[in-house]
């Protein structure tokens, strides 16, 4: 509880006003405005999800008065509004749009509300550092008795947990950064090193094993907690008072977005564990390997940050080489974490890194941008991928988890199991992470990095970093894994078929090309992404019946091929690549030494 005796400066209030319309209505009250006129902003993009995605498109009508009189409210910009000079108290009211199903947005109908801050809240510029209040209001309607109210931001006095009612922020930065979800969820909780976590389901799961998920996410979180703070025993460990994930379960979807004492996440209902089933099922693993990266995120870039994110920008692109560090050694823990808590077995663990490498290794984009690129552009190019992204570019998640994963090997190999990359993270939180929030809050530099990392480890990183973050060459896994005793190697299927060269998609009962890589058979033939295969030999191609009419080849046959592209019929002769390596396996060798540093990095023990 933080109750506020003086009335804060800016009090917001929101309201589902019409669900069917799926319209917010907002009102920001301001008591001391700016003489010369209060400038309104709403944030253009989401911190965790870096893509300008212009918020206040959603506004629908606003307006402002000053002391109960209508006053004018000038647009000055796709997302700021400067008031007439007012002495006094303004109000701006507006209603925004919510029809997102996303975690990144605002989401409402008359099965229940949710919304970030940064879709919602207009900020008060200058007053942004001041503590502020919100009204969470409940929809008028009988229908509407039942909602609750979930969200990690602290209620005031006089409101109970888990009710409509006002609710307080440290000012609008932790505003924006704690979602609300409305309606009738169900709520569970679990306490993770002695701190309560909330778990709020919205949408129906027939038959959730709601004990067997929070049994399951409590290993996952004091895992992660002991990551952090090894040596301490009371709460004070855990960097939050209190924390709440945020599930919204649909048919299809998948998606999470992190915050500093909550999480947003999208699921498939199929994806949660079903009562009187015991097994894990693959869902269910991506499920929690999901629930793991965003709770890592609590410490690694919602306290440990890149100096470009201390403060965020909110109205303009933040550029920074490191969302490898931050995104991608979080996908690496992800994993390490589900199989050091005991939620799955180490082979488990292995088929997810095989699979990574698999992923990663698809793309020729690996060989032409590196990690720290793909960081910078994540604006531009990881989120507005496009047909030519697998020829283009590289995921600074996929590839920076094997970069992870390279410098843990890499540094417990050559310290002799003195360090690892525990020790590093731990390093970045003790420096960077625990007093984020207290105080001036301070970024790690882009060049300050690899001295660290060094200084931890004692080691020169210089050819690692030359080559892993700032270069393209792959990583040399294989010799790496051997020194814990695995081995990896491709997988060729009994049926293994030979290749286009593409990626292909459904258009009804069409195949069509969704992705024509680089140096494959059908660029080499001339054709592209968006065609339509039509046949292949003079017989039929559908998108059921390619890959089996491609195993009566072999690679090096020539063929024609023909296909639409948009309306008009074109033939070539292609010649068919060998078969694409699209599995890796990692299994254990029957090296005992080896089988030790294995066991100490699986068990951090
Ligand atoms: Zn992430």
């Amino acid at each position: 509880m933080k109750a506020t005796s003086v009335q804060p400066a800016v009090r917001y209030a929101i309201v589902p006003k019409s669900p069917a319309a799926h319209l917010f209505e907002v009102t920001v009250t301001v008591s001391n405005p700016a003489p010369e006129g209060q400038r309104f902003t709403l944030p253009a993009w989401i911190p965790g999800s870096y893509m300008v995605r212009e918020f206040a498109r959603n506004i629908v009508t606003i307006g402002a008065t000053c002391r109960g009189r209508k006053v004018a409210l000038d647009k000055l910009d796709k997302h700021t509004w400067q008031a007439s000079p007012c002495k006094g108290t303004l109000i701006v009211t507006y209603e925004v749009y919510a029809w997102d199903l996303s975690v990144r947005a605002a989401h409402l109908d008359d099965t229940h509300g949710f919304f970030n801050g940064t879709s919602v809240f207009l900020r008060v510029e200058g007053q942004e550092h001041a503590p502020c209040e919100v009204d969470i209001l409940r929809p008028r309607g009988a229908a509407f008795r039942s909602w609750r109210v979930a969200t990690a931001l602290e209620p005031a006095q006089g409101t109970a947990a888990l009710d409509f009612g006002r609710y307080v922020a440290l000012d609008y930065d932790e505003l924006i950064d704690s979602p609300v979800e409305m309606g009738t969820f169900v709520h569970g909780t679990f306490k993770a090193c002695g701190v309560t976590h909330e778990v709020a389901i919205t949408g129906p799961v027939p038959n959730l094993d709601l004990d067997r998920l929070l049994r399951d996410m409590k290993k996952i979180c004091e895992a992660q907690i002991r990551l952090f703070e090894p040596g301490a025993s009371s709460r004070s460990r855990v960097p939050m008072s209190r924390y709440v994930f945020l599930l919204m379960t649909v048919g299809d979807g998948y998606g999470g977005l992190e915050h500093r004492a909550s999480t947003a996440l999208l699921a498939s209902r199929n994806d949660l564990p079903v009562q009187g089933q015991a097994r894990m099922s693959d869902a269910y693993r991506g499920f929690l390997g999901l629930v793991s990266h965003e709770y890592f995120h609590t410490w690694n870039v919602k306290r440990i940050k890149p100096a470009a994110f201390a403060p965020y920008t909110l109205d303009q692109e933040n550029y920074t080489r490191l969302l490898w560090l931050f995104e991608g050694f979080t996908s690496y823990y992800d994993d390490l974490m589900l199989v050091r808590s005991g939620v799955i077995a180490p082979a488990a663990y292995y088929d997810l890194v095989a699979k990574t490498v698999a992923n990663v290794l698809r793309g020729s984009g690996r060989l032409k941008q590196t990690v720290a690129e793909s960081s910078f552009d994540a604006w531009t190019k990881y989120y507005r991928q496009d047909e030519n992204a697998p020829n283009a570019i590289v995921s600074y998640y996929t590839k920076g988890s094997l970069v992870a994963l390279a410098l843990d090997l890499t540094i417990r190999s050559q310290t002799r199991g003195q360090k690892s990359l525990d020790d590093v993270m731990r390093a970045l939180w003790q420096r960077y992470g625990r007093d984020f929030y207290r105080g001036t809050p301070v970024g790690i530099a882009e060049d300050a990095v690899q001295p660290l990392f060094e200084a931890v480890s004692g080691l020169d990183l210089s050819d690692f970093f030359a080559t892993a973050i700032n270069g393209t060459r792959d990583l040399p896994l294989a010799s790496l894994l051997s020194r814990v005793g695995l081995t990896l190697e491709p997988v060729t299927p009994d049926n293994a078929r030979p290749s286009l060269g593409v990626k292909t998609g459904k258009r009804g009962d069409e195949a069509t090309l969704t992705q024509v890589l680089d140096g494959g058979a059908a660029q080499a033939a001339g054709l592209s992404a968006g065609d339509s295969l039509v046949a292949i030999d003079g017989l039929r191609v559908t998108s059921g019946n390619l890959d089996k009419l491609l195993e009566r080849y072999r690679a090096g046959d020539k063929v024609t091929v023909h296909a639409f592209r948009r309306d008009e019929l074109r033939e070539t002769v292609l010649t068919l690549d060998a078969p694409e390596v699209s599995q890796y396996r990692i299994a254990e060798t029957r090296d005992r030494v080896a089988a030790q540093r294995r066991e100490k990095w699986l068990t951090a023990k």
